[in-house]
């Protein structure tokens, strides 16, 4: 069922563009997404970006507690005056911006629905990895071209830090497709459902921190070989002959590396040397996660 156009008007709301605002306007694309996260009663969810709470109003018949995040305070209001359930929590604030160590209990495993802004999906899967202990799983309705680049692998245009970060982490399914025709406004690109559920455990790496450093370095120009990207972060002599032991031919891109062979790689060069401290510029940062 989709709903009459004119029930978005009711409120008198013009949706802000720059808050991603297009709301998912059919009721069965709403059931499936929430179907998909599997909630139960003893479940603690959060929304990131609950709009006008096409999902939130099926959230919170479902699960303990619902946490919905929402930047804009027009809708945080209609919201709040339309659920008053008492599992319902609102938090009118950019959940990029917000400090989450004050709201996540130690106890949780937290769950999160979202249909996410596009232009915040990145950064907010980034903001996951660093509190990755308090969530179980993630159903997201993202861009189509997102949800391509996380289930990327390797030898693909597609394949880059963001596929590597959360495949480490999670088990990735791609549900389906949403038309753009089902949300109001309409946006220009097709949206895909992903689940991502979180590893039991996670691959085995001698040094965490190096490892993702590689993986920085690797795709910080793509066309390069990997001896190139990563030549930065060693002295000369060192450098010689981790090239000649390496198990992982270096003459090659990092694009063409799987998960396993950088973590091959990774353990090998923990090994064998020092590293020199090298931290990637914002903007190197950026460019090692466009895609090229
Ligand atoms: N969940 C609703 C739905 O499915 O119709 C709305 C989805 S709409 C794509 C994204 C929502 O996220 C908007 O309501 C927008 O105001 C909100 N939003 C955008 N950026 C946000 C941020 N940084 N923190 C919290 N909410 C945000």
């Amino acid at each position: 069922m989709i709903l009459n156009r004119t029930v978005i008007h009711n409120m008198n709301f013009i949706p802000k563009k720059r808050f991603g605002q297009h709301f998912l306007i059919d009721k069965n694309i709403a059931d499936k997404i929430v179907n998909s996260a599997n909630i139960c009663s003893d479940d603690i969810v959060w929304e990131i970006g609950s709009g006008k709470g096409i999902l939130t109003e099926k959230l919170v018949n479902k699960a303990k507690k619902v946490v919905a995040f929402e930047i804009d305070r027009d809708l945080a209001i209609y919201l709040k005056d339309k659920i008053k359930n008492e599992n319902f929590i609102l938090i009118n604030k950019d959940v990029l911006k917000l400090d989450w160590d004050t709201i996540i209990n130690a106890d949780e495993d937290i769950k999160i629905v979202a249909n996410l802004p596009y232009q915040i999906s990145s950064p907010f899967l980034y903001k996951i990895e660093n509190h990755i202990s308090a969530f179980d799983s993630l159903v997201l309705m993202i861009q189509k071209e997102v949800a391509e680049r996380i289930i990327a692998y390797s030898n693909s245009k597609k394949y880059g830090k963001l596929s590597l970060k959360m495949q480490y982490y999670f088990q990735i399914e791609r549900l389906f497709n949403v038309p753009p025709h089902l949300f109001f406004p309409s946006p220009k690109v097709i949206s895909t459902v992903i689940r991502l559920t979180k590893k039991h455990n996670f691959p085995v790496v001698k040094n965490i921190d190096l490892f993702w450093q590689i993986i920085n370095l690797a795709f910080l120009h793509r066309r390069k070989m990997l001896r190139t990207n990563i030549s930065v972060i060693f002295n000369e002599d060192i450098f010689r002959e981790i090239i000649r032991n390496s198990p992982v031919d270096l003459n090659r891109r990092g694009e063409s590396l799987s998960l396993e062979e950088f973590i091959t790689l990774a353990d090998y060069i923990d090994k064998k040397s020092r590293v020199q401290e090298f931290k990637l510029t914002r903007k190197q940062e950026e460019n090692a996660d466009a895609i090229k």
